[in-house]
């Protein structure tokens, strides 16, 4: 790649931290704001951010669940109702003290997620088994205070849908809890052309309160992990404390099963970190705001512009187009649409007009190819599709490189500093030797996959015997 374009970006292999820092900026997706651990999200990051979100939408809609709005406030008391809930968000909450000079009565939290508001409202609306399932969700923002922060990876507030739901039964709760963690990993495989590895968190890792915790785990450029995607199974734990209950077709009062399941903000810092390079973000077609960039070239000779404008005009009946024809120099907008990773450029010049021919330059391999303009459309959703898929296949490749197994502590330290990335080592289970493996090795557990294998018989941190495959990392 040649260095000499890339002026301000640090390389991912020097300082992959910095690399991030400088492309989240450079790349016009964020902005710092005066508040520690806050971002702005430029425009070019919420259009990002918004055909996410329109396509996670249109999923969850699709899937018979419905849109709601809860309150950003919870009172202290609702909070406090579950207590293992309480306990793992106390540390991070931020607290509403005062209304204008007054004390309140009563503290208020700015929700960190909002499992209590909707168990309160379920047990005001559920009664019958005719009211069950209630299926909604909620598109919000939310607030942890946390300590370290990172644009999208770790904010003090970020944004995300909630999904909270509840069941007449266990069956029916866990068969919903699945359903949605498979349409996370389907939305990051097909739209954000990231590999994701679905099973169950450990009891240490699931979420507080819930009764199971499913994620699916994807693999950055540098190795570590991201949890991309949670999906929960509450079972009756918060509709007991919260009192949902529905009578049963015989006439009997029943407790509630319920789910949650949440994808964020966060996804981004995915996208960034899984397809990015050294001249900046790679953006995949079907998550692109813009697929296309047409830059002409020459553009003060004749007739160049209105080509240009039609161009974009008929392309755009097949493909997401934009057109760059400020002053400023085709060098500039080759280098500014590469770091913001917009899929193709399109050339277009003088001679190309002559020729009845464009030159389109895909992001991904930074290849060029000249294609007349009678197969312009077919040859551009063919490019599009093309580009799609090797960067699926390219992260697939990166992870399968990047995955290897270890039997015992000291295989799995080294094997993690030769070559980070996921580790696949078999557990038994006790939470002493998850803990003995994380202070040893930095690594936590990412999940226990849905699909095992038997790497080995025995504990990799105990050598006693083994119950599980445990994928390790160390993780965002
Ligand atoms: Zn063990």
């Amino acid at each position: 790649m040649a260095k000499e374009f890339v002026k301000d970006v640090t390389s991912m292999d020097e300082d992959f931290a910095q690399w991030y820092t400088d492309v989240v900026t450079k790349a016009d997706l964020i902005d710092y704001s005066s508040v520690r651990g806050s971002m702005i999200i430029r425009p070019y990051g919420y259009a990002l951010w918004d055909n996410i979100k329109n396509e996670l939408d249109h999923r969850i809609k699709e899937t018979g669940h419905e849109n709601v709005y809860m309150p950003l406030f919870i009172p202290e008391s609702l909070l406090q109702k579950e207590k293992d809930h309480v306990e793992g968000f106390a540390p991070e909450v931020a607290w509403v003290t005062h209304g204008g000079s007054e004390p309140l009565a009563e503290r208020l939290v700015v929700r960190p997620t909002s499992e209590v508001l909707f168990c309160e409202h379920y047990s005001n609306i559920i009664h019958s088994y005719r009211d069950l399932p209630k299926l909604y969700n909620q598109w919000a923002n939310v607030v942890r205070w946390e300590k370290t922060t990172r644009p999208f990876l770790r904010t003090l507030e970020f944004l995300w849908q909630e999904g909270h739901t509840a069941h007449a039964t266990d069956e029916d709760a866990m068969e919903e809890t699945i359903k949605m963690l498979n349409v996370y990993a389907e939305l990051c495989e097909t739209i954000l052309a990231i590999p994701v590895v679905k099973g169950q968190k450990t009891e240490k890792e699931k979420f507080a309160g819930a009764k199971a915790t499913f994620t699916i785990e994807s693999l950055m450029h540098d190795g570590k992990a991201l949890q991309s995607g949670t999906s929960h199974h509450f079972g009756t734990g918060f509709a007991e404390a919260f009192g949902i209950q529905y009578t049963d077709k015989e006439g009997k009062l029943q407790y509630v099963h319920q789910t949650s399941w949440g994808f964020t903000t966060r996804i981004i810092g995915a996208l960034i970190m899984v397809h990015g390079d050294d001249r900046g973000l790679v953006i995949p077609p079907k998550a692109a705001p813009t697929q296309v960039m047409i830059v002409p070239i020459a553009q003060h000779k004749e007739g160049v512009l209105d080509f240009a404008y039609d161009l974009k005009k008929s392309l755009g009946q097949v493909a997401r187009v934009n057109i760059d024809a400020s002053d400023k120099k085709p060098g500039w907008k080759f280098n500014e649409y590469e770091m913001k990773g917009i899929p193709v450029r399109l050339e277009v010049g003088p001679k190309d007009i002559e020729n009845k021919q464009v030159v389109l330059v895909r992001r991904d391999t930074l290849e060029k190819v000249i294609v007349p303009l009678d197969q312009l459309d077919t040859k551009l959703v063919e490019l599009l599709d093309d580009i799609q898929s090797n960067l699926y296949n390219k992260a697939l490749m990166h992870r399968e490189e990047r995955t290897s197994i270890a039997e015992n502590l000291v295989e799995l330290k080294e094997t993690l500093e030769a070559k980070p990335g996921f580790i696949k080592a078999m557990w038994c289970g006790e939470l002493a030797c998850e803990e003995k493996i994380k202070e040893d090795t930095g690594a936590t557990s990412r999940c226990i996959p849905f699909e095992q294998e038997q790497v080995s018989d025995k504990c990799v941190c105990c050598g006693k015997d083994a119950k599980q495959m445990v994928y390790w990392a160390k993780a965002y």
